[in-house]
């Protein structure tokens, strides 16, 4: 029976409980599907690995992983470690160097959920965004000059290039196509920024060209937050930089009822090197230990992943089990109004996969 060979790497504060979660959800599931199954490496690296070493990951992490069919991803940050250092040393020190420049992450409300915005139901809310994901305003370009000093500069350049633009585009407009609605929507902000944002538009116009059959717009991203949230029927698949759409799918999560809920997948699209997946969340230091994280971020991205080995019957199997349990009120964790625990929701969602035809 084939082993997928998954490198697990939990992190830090609740990555620990959802990646527990996520695995067992897993394994279930290779078990009612047949055909495969899971053989589960597990990477101890984050915050509590930087206290002792000094560093996130150890210095051969990636020749470690690399070889790997995939990379199941909890979170990284904790109070005492500065941000830049678990996102840099960590979850960039792996999307980078593996090319993983394509984003993805799909929103829905799901059954038994319900969405801040009151005149929104499930069917109306079917987004997904595709996130840039090497370049643009996170490329890490820029420094600071006499700093602590009244005359201190500091400067973030945001970096695009016409091949990583192309690419992500061409990405979006490919998974457009795949989708029912075949709709795309390109975010930028090229009324004020006026080079890289302008080299967008144009280089959109010129894919589009290859996908008549996909309808296309342009929208500035501060039109589309309030897009989003008055029309979000019109809206389909999305494209936008690193920063755009990192905020813009923060909202989109909290819209479709709760970060806890919301996956992400990292994708290396010509398969060179493993892609990541992982809820979108952080380590939530505050409900960290206390046994009640939402899991379904993570069995929703666990979705992704099957996907992207080519299980999309599993997926599917593993999608449903998910919607029967969020369809019960008595299964929401407290993000979402309830009192169930990470534990239950785990336990009703592996029922459900055994009790699935
Ligand atoms: P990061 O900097 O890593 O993005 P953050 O400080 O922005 O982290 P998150 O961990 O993303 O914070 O979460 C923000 C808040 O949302 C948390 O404090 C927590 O209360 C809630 N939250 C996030 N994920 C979950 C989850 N899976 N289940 C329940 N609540 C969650
Ligand atoms: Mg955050």
């Amino acid at each position: 029976m084939k082993p997928y060979r998954i490198a697990a790497i939990p992190g830090d504060g609740i990555g620990q409980e959802v990646i527990a979660a996520g695995i067992a959800v897993l394994d279930a599931l290779a078990e009612r599907a047949g055909g495969f199954r899971f053989a589960f490496d597990r990477f101890d690296w984050g915050s509590d690995y930087y206290k002792a070493h000094g560093v996130m990951m150890p210095a051969d992490g990636l020749a470690q992983i690399k070889d790997h069919d995939a990379i199941f991803f909890g979170a990284v940050g904790a109070p005492d470690v500065p941000d830049h250092i678990t996102l840099w040393g960590l979850r960039l020190a792996i999307c980078q160097p593996f090319d993983q420049y394509a984003n993805v992450r799909p929103t829905r409300i799901l059954p038994g959920i319900t969405s801040p915005l009151r005149h929104v139901t499930g069917p109306e809310l079917d987004w997904v965004i595709v996130r840039e994901n090497s370049e643009g305003e996170y490329a890490g370009v820029g420094g600071r000059v006499h700093q602590g000093h009244d005359n201190e500069v500091a400067t973030d350049v945001s970096m695009m290039t016409r091949s990583g633009v192309t690419r992500i585009i061409r990405y979006a407009f490919e998974l457009a196509r795949s989708r029912p609605r075949k709709r795309l929507t390109v975010v930028t902000k090229s009324n004020a920024q006026r080079h890289a944002m302008v080299m967008w538009d144009e280089i959109a116009a010129e894919v589009a060209r290859d996908f008549p059959d996909v309808t296309w717009d342009k929208m500035l991203v501060d039109a589309m937050t309030m897009r989003m949230t008055m029309k979000p029927q019109s809206l389909d698949t999305i494209v936008a930089t690193n920063l755009h759409a990192d905020i813009l799918s923060d909202l989109a999560a909290a819209l479709a009822g709760s970060l806890g809920i919301a996956p992400t997948a990292n994708i290396n699209p010509e398969r060179r090197f493993p892609s990541m997946f992982e809820p979108i969340h952080g380590s939530a230091f505050d409900i960290a230990g206390k046994g009640i994280a939402n899991p379904v971020g993570t069995f929703w991205t666990a979705c992704q992943m099957l996907e992207h080995l080519g299980e999309k019957p599993a997926a599917d199997r593993l999608m449903r089990a998910v919607e029967r349990v969020t369809a019960d009120p008595a299964l929401h964790t407290p993000d979402l109004g309830g009192t169930a625990t990470t534990q239950a929701v785990t336990d009703a969602v592996i029922a459900a996969i055994r009790g699935d035809n």
